[in-house]
C-alpha cells in the first residue's frame, strides 16, 4: 500500500512540477494555456485519476496473473515491447476517437483545451481514460506478464509520456529534446491536428498523420 501511495504521489509531484514550470517560466510556454476556462477542471482531473486507479485495480484483481509474474526470468525487452505495442493500439484507438460520431460524443471532452498544460492530461471523458488504460494493460498481457517491478515501470513511462505530452513547454536544454518532441507535437494536435501517436512518430508517418 505504502508502495502504490509513493508511485501516485510521486506522479502528482511531477505533474504539479511540470504545471509549475509552465506558470513561472513565460519564455518557455509554448502557448499560453488555456484549461482554466473549464469550471469543472478540477473535478474533472480528479474523477479521471480515481477512474484510472480504478481501471489498475480491477486489472491486477481480475486479470493480474496475465499482467504481473514475479517468479518469472526478467526480460529486459518486455517493457519495450508492450509500449511498441501499446503505441500501435493508441494510434488506432485515437484516431478512431476523432471520427464525427466519437469526438461529438466522447474526445471533445479532451479537445475543449487547445493549448493543455500537464494537469489537463486528465482532462477527459472518463470512457477515454478507461479505453486508454485497457488498450495499455492488453498490451501486456499480449507480451506476457511481467515482474512487478517492469511493470510498474511501464505504468510510470505511460503515465510520464503522457504529462509531457501536455506540458506545453519548450525547456532551454539540449537534453530536453525528447519532452520538448512530444510537447510540440501534442500541441500541434490539440491546436491544428494530425499526430495521433504518442510514443514514437511512426505510425503517423506511416499512415501520413503527421502534423
Ligand atoms: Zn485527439
Ligand atoms: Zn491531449
Amino acid at each position: 500500500m505504502t508502495y502504490v501511495a509513493s508511485v501516485i504521489l510521486a506522479v502528482a509531484a511531477f505533474m504539479g512540477a511540470l504545471q509549475w514550470a509552465h506558470l513561472r517560466f513565460d519564455a518557455w510556454r509554448i502557448a499560453p494555456g488555456d484549461g482554466h476556462r473549464q469550471s469543472n477542471r478540477y473535478r474533472n482531473v480528479l474523477a479521471n485519476g480515481t477512474v484510472a486507479l480504478g481501471v489498475y485495480l480491477v486489472g491486477i484483481v481480475v486479470f493480474g496473473t496475465h499482467l504481473v509474474d514475479p517468479s518469472r526470468p526478467s526480460r529486459w525487452w518486455a517493457p519495450f515491447a508492450v509500449l511498441l505495442l501499446y503505441d500501435f493500439g493508441y494510434y488506432w484507438l485515437h484516431r478512431g476517437l476523432h471520427l464525427p460520431k466519437l469526438m461529438r460524443r466522447i474526445h471533445w471532452v479532451h479537445h475543449r483545451n487547445l493549448h493543455p498544460t500537464a494537469i489537463d492530461s486528465l482532462y477527459l471523458h472518463p470512457f477515454e481514460t478507461v479505453a486508454g488504460l485497457v488498450v495499455l494493460l492488453a498490451s501486456v498481457a499480449i507480451v506476457g506478464p511481467m515482474g512487478l517491478g517492469a511493470f510498474v515501470a511501464v505504468s510510470l513511462l505511460h503515465t510520464v509520456v503522457n504529462l509531457l505530452h501536455h506540458a506545453n513547454l519548450q525547456l532551454p536544454f539540449r537534453l530536453a529534446w525528447l519532452p520538448n518532441h512530444f510537447a510540440e507535437r501534442h500541441d500541434i494536435h490539440h491546436s491544428r491536428g494530425g499526430n495521433y501517436g504518442v510514443i514514437t512518430p511512426l505510425w503517423d508517418w506511416l499512415f501520413g498523420t503527421r502534423g
